[in-house]
């Protein structure tokens, strides 16, 4: 059994993007902004951990904080200026937003090219298309880890256990892309072990911590375990019963240092491109 190790594929991404920046003269002058609306712990300390990360690439990354209680059409005009910025080559925006600000518009506004975290809904309609474009980082995170181990993909079977539009969605596309057939489950589904079961590739990310044990995958199948979940022991656990399903799986990400490891790092994959 392999451990697909999240640390292995984000070093290499950071070795390209720290060769990009360090090519480019330039690179110095563009930025990376991430926005923030009020002081959600969560996402403050994503912001400082994404900064610490994107920075040690020596990416230039600028924070934009703005007051919990500031009104949609002012934050849009605010917005407006970072997106037009001609400096500013790529933005991310914390989530949730507070519920005064209108999402929707939001993602339609913000220029795609510079839409690190795929919110834009040109970008999935170009992914949709079988164009490039940015998707969500956690899907992306996904695909460079089974590509960055040779995981074959053309013409495999994936389940993917979520259909949210951060993971199940845009990780579908991603995959079509790369020519595998997916099936996408979801709490409705009425034969999950059934497809999950017989399935190549299998991605978990429903959020409850040791769901799926080695019952719900087939001998030798790779499994991606993207969320992050707290056990009954206050640790950092998937959604897999990893004690189970190493024993049956080919290869298998660990909880925490698989997904994870690499989510972070897309952001600066995806900010190369515009510099
Ligand atoms: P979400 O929006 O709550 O989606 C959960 C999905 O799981 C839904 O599609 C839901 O189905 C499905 N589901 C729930 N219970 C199920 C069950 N018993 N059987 C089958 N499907 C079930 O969550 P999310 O934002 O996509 O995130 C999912 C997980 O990924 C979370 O644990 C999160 O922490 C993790 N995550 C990790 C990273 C990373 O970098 N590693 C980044 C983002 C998120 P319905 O649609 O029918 O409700």
């Amino acid at each position: 059994m392999q451990e697909l190790r999240g640390k292995v594929i984000s070093e290499k991404i950071k070795d390209e993007i720290v060769k990009k920046i360090s090519s480019n003269p330039s690179a110095g002058k563009y930025e990376l902004a991430i926005i923030r609306i009020g002081d959600n712990k969560d996402q403050i300390t994503y912001e400082a951990s994404a900064t610490k990360k994107l920075s040690e690439c020596g990416i230039n990354v600028k924070s934009y904080c703005f007051d919990g209680n500031i009104d949609n059409a002012e934050f849009q005009k605010s917005f407006k200026k970072i997106n037009d910025n001609e400096n500013v080559r790529g933005i991310l925006v914390l989530k949730p937003l507070p519920k005064q600000i209108d999402e929707l518009t939001l993602s339609s506004l913000i220029d795609e090219k510079k839409d690190l975290d795929g919110i834009s809904p040109l970008n999935f309609h170009k992914v949709a298309l079988g164009l490039d474009g940015n998707l969500p980082c956690t899907a992306k995170a996904v695909v460079e880890i089974l590509k960055g181990y040779k995981i074959e993909l053309a013409g495999k079977n994936v389940a993917i256990v979520n259909r949210s539009l951060v993971v199940g969605k845009s990780l579908a596309l991603l995959l079509l892309k790369e020519d595998a057939t997916v099936t996408i489950c979801h709490s409705k589904t009425s034969n999950l072990k059934e497809i999950t079961s017989s399935a190549d590739i299998v991605v978990f990310a429903i959020g409850r911590p040791k769901a799926f044990d080695a019952s719900f995958i087939k001998e030798g199948a790779v499994v991606i375990d993207v969320s992050i979940n707290i056990d009954e022991n206050g640790k950092l656990c998937g959604d897999c019963d990893f004690e189970s399903i190493s024993k049956k799986a080919g290869a298998i990400t660990p909880v925490p240092g698989g997904v994870g490891a690499v989510t972070t790092i897309i952001l600066g994959k995806h900010f190369i491109q515009n510099i």
